[in-house]
């Protein structure tokens, strides 16, 4: 059965039960020290949600967290957070958790961080834990394994050297103590350990001793990590590939918990980075593309599906400011077709796969027939062309004749449509290229009339007198075919003239929706206009 699943995360759930846990803990880790972006949604939420769900599909008892990694310092101000230079030493190396919010409202830089995931989150359709390490650690649950830590820190260096072929000397502590004196992590060092206190030096001047349980340290990041699976009792954990190179943190970590705290690995997988061009990827980085800005313009369902029809060892590289965004909206509403035997996949396997990634994907389980559908790129057309707050009913009476909508839209259909022209016209302001927009021009200039058919430009007055009786978008549509066809011009021709008429774009929805859209009259005046 292994090697025919469907979805790759059933291979990953046959291998981590062999571990046979009474309780399987999927876990993704993020230090709050600037923003939460999509790319590490991938890697810490969304993988190990894969295989959560799947266990738990499968009866398994198993639950999913997501450490806040707060005891870490802030290592630098992201860009956009007004710190002013001067400033910036008030903030950098002090604990996420203890320097003050960059904004008012919040009690802690990581407090604020954090709420700008765990505010939008619930919309995801995820069942997180999310845990604070620093509240774990003031809690007392790492106190045990500081003192083994620092009991056995020569041990651990050993094996941090020979896998990682580093040099580091055999004193190292493995902790980092928050100074007394300037409540800062990032600068300083403990030097030594009787069994009770750690002695430590700060770079501030500071020299001091402290106990080093319940919140006076944290333990270095590489032993953190290592104690965080055990004080959790991880099973599985995904990561960036990047840690996953021979010697990296993966190869320490797993020696470190084989050979030092003789405990069993979790299973642990590399995935691949998200490539997202138009958008920066770096938490450390301003205008970012989070969790709330996904959701400005598509649905939380599409963010899920992205995430389940790709395998997570291939990379997902797509752009908000091309055709790709539309592409994987159009990738969805296809699946959402097959799953409801609506349309057919190339080939039975491809079938199968993005039935399972939609059905993973919606939020609510899917019901007996498919959902209202309009397609992400029709929602775009017409949300330029009318208001969906104002036009609402005449939006819907287009959907009527396009065969979107059979009857009018139930509540909940409503709040969908609303929903979809509110992303759609989203997109359309942030991020769509120009050949997406769509509006009535105001005027018609040289370059729109030299790019027209003349022989198309003749016969508009006798469009305009046909077709000002129409009230139907597929009449009109079919009445501007039938002179064009009744003229020698081909309909192609016919309709790239109406659109630059109209729109100054070559291309466009259909045309008889298009003029129904745009208000018939000011339309059939312009086409009269300009019937040469
Ligand atoms: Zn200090």
């Amino acid at each position: 059965m292994a090697e025919e699943h469907v979805f790759w995360a059933e291979k990953v759930v046959d291998e981590i039960t062999k571990q046979k846990r009474k309780e399987y803990v999927c876990e993704g880790m993020w230090t709050p020290s600037g923003y939460f972006h999509i790319g590490n949604a991938r890697p810490e939420i969304f993988t190990p949600y894969s295989v959560y769900k799947t266990l738990t599909d499968r009866g398994f008892n198993a639950r999913q967290n997501l450490i806040i990694d707060d005891f870490d310092p802030i290592d630098k101000i992201p860009k956009g957070i007004p710190v002013k230079k001067e400033d910036e030493n008030k903030f950098v190396g002090i604990p996420c958790r203890l320097a003050p919010s960059p904004f008012e409202g919040f009690d802690s830089w990581a407090d604020y961080f954090r709420s700008q995931l765990t505010d939008v989150i619930d919309q995801f359709g995820l069942d997180l834990n999310i845990i604070s390490s620093y509240n774990c650690y003031k809690e007392g649950k790492f106190n045990d394994l500081i003192t083994f830590s620092l009991d056995h820190s020569k041990e651990i260096v050993e094996v941090w050297n020979k896998i990682a072929g580093s040099d580091k000397p055999t004193s190292f502590l493995p902790v980092v103590v928050t100074c007394e004196q300037c409540g800062k992590s990032l600068f300083s060092k403990a030097v030594s350990w009787d069994g009770k206190k750690v002695s430590y030096e700060c770079k501030c001047g500071f020299k001091g001793e402290t106990n080093p349980l319940n919140g006076a340290t944290k333990l270095h990041w590489r032993v953190h990590w290592v104690a965080s699976w055990i004080v959790n009792n991880v099973a599985f954990e995904s990561g960036g590939k990047d840690h996953f190179s021979k010697g990296g943190s993966v190869d320490v970590g797993q020696a470190l918990m084989k050979e030092v705290f003789k405990k069993p690995v979790p299973y642990q997988l590399p995935t691949e980075f998200v490539q997202l061009k138009g958008a920066k990827m770096s938490g450390s980085v301003g205008n970012l593309f989070g969790l709330k800005e996904w959701l400005e313009v598509a649905s939380p369902e599409l963010f899920r599906f992205m995430f389940f029809s790709y395998k997570p060892n291939s990379a997902i590289d797509f752009s908000l400011q091309d055709n790709s965004f539309i592409l994987l909206n159009e990738r969805f509403e296809r699946a959402e077709r097959i799953y409801f035997g609506e349309d057919k996949a190339e080939n039975e396997r491809i079938e199968a796969k993005l039935k399972n990634a939609y059905s993973l994907a919606v939020i609510a389980k899917p019901g007996k027939k498919i959902p209202l559908q309009i397609p992400y790129s029709f929602a775009v057309q017409l949300s330029q062309l009318l208001n969906p707050k104002t036009d609402f009913e005449k939006i819907t009476g287009l959907l009527k004749q396009t065969g979107h909508l059979t009857q009018n839209p139930s509540a909940e259909e409503k709040k969908k449509l609303l929903e979809l022209f509110g992303r759609a016209a989203s997109w359309v302001e942030k991020y769509a290229p120009e050949k997406y927009k769509l509006s009535f021009i105001e005027k018609v200039s040289e370059k729109e009339i030299s790019a027209m058919d003349e022989t198309a430009r003749k016969v508009l007055p006798g469009v305009v007198e046909k077709i000002s009786s129409l009230d139907s978008a597929k009449e009109i549509q079919t009445l501007i075919y039938e002179i064009a066809k009744a003229n020698n011009i081909p309909p192609k021709q016919m309709f790239k003239t109406v659109y630059l008429a109209l729109t100054g774009k070559e291309f466009g929805p259909r045309a008889g929706l298009l003029i129904l859209a745009l208000g018939k009259k000011r339309c059939l005046n312009r086409l009269k206009e300009l019937g040469a």
